[in-house]
């Protein structure tokens, strides 16, 4: 079984280690390290067409094997699939990020944006982040959540997934026996507090910061914050197919029915 794993931190990230020491543990697998040279967090889905990438090997901390690209997590998913690492590959795992992906950062996460690219080519994904309660950044143990990671993966392996179905796991920063179980959820809602924040450089001309702070959630049962919440591992299954269903009938008797300009001659 060939697992690549990726991160939107850079490569040379903790929770990037961790994530692929646990995954080396799964009996018969191969894990290839593809990942950023530098912090894409926040980045969102790329793909990098309007310039050449590079890829170059480096050691990890631990004095295994890795390749850093100059382009996005999900260009390093790309490129790993398009035959950067021996083929075939069973598994992309994205990972570990250190703050939690819950609700609409799924669209904004680096991390998750990975996963969503190997599910575009058709091969099972899985993001892991890490809710970190506050903990400070350098003083994370990405073990647990490593360790819960390898679980999923395995059960991915065993049972592979839907198409177009990858899994968004958010792990409690705390020690194994603290975990409250595991929770198979719908993504919850995220508060934003975003605030533009004005300032002035020294030519008196505006720059702006999208500042207010960290996000917080609404902890509903059920949810990916909810479980969090509870102190219980979060798995969200998410489909790539953002189509609304719900809404489709309706928009069909409306929309499709008015006379469109290519009827009136573009006059209201
Ligand atoms: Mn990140």
């Amino acid at each position: 079984m060939h697992i690549v794993v990726t991160n939107d931190d850079g490569v040379f990230e903790p929770g990037l280690l961790a994530l692929a020491r646990a995954l080396r543990q799964i009996p018969g697998s191969t894990v290839s390290v593809v990942a950023p040279e530098r912090d894409w967090s926040v980045s969102g889905h790329v793909k990098t067409l309007t310039r050449p990438l590079r890829a170059w090997p480096v050691q990890l901390e631990d004095g295994s094997e890795a390749l850093a690209t100059d382009g996005a997590p999900s260009d390093c998913v790309a490129m790993a699939l398009l035959g950067l690492v021996p083929q075939p590959v069973d598994l992309v795992v994205s990972g570990i990020n250190p703050n939690a992906n819950v609700g609409h950062d799924i669209t904004y996460s680096g991390t998750v944006t990975a996963a969503m690219e190997a599910v575009i080519f058709g091969v099972p994904a899985v993001a892991v982040s890490l809710e970190r309660e506050g903990a400070p950044l350098g003083q994370l143990d990405f073990a647990p959540a490593a360790q819960v990671a390898r679980r999923v993966a395995e059960y991915v392996l065993r049972r592979g997934l839907p198409e177009e179905i990858l899994l968004n796991v958010n792990v409690p920063h705390r020690p194994l026996e603290a975990l409250q179980g595991l929770r198979v959820t719908r993504l919850g809602r995220r508060v934003y507090r975003d605030a533009l924040v004005r300032r002035e450089d020294p030519w008196g001309r505006p720059y702006y910061w999208i500042g207010g702070g960290v996000p917080e959630g609404v902890a509903e049962p059920g949810t990916d914050i909810g479980a969090l919440a509870e102190g219980a591992v979060s798995v969200t299954p998410i489909q790539m197919d953002m189509t609304a269903y719900g809404v489709l009938d309706d928009l069909q008797g409306g929309l499709e029915g008015l006379p469109g300009p290519w009827e009136t001659g573009g006059a209201a």
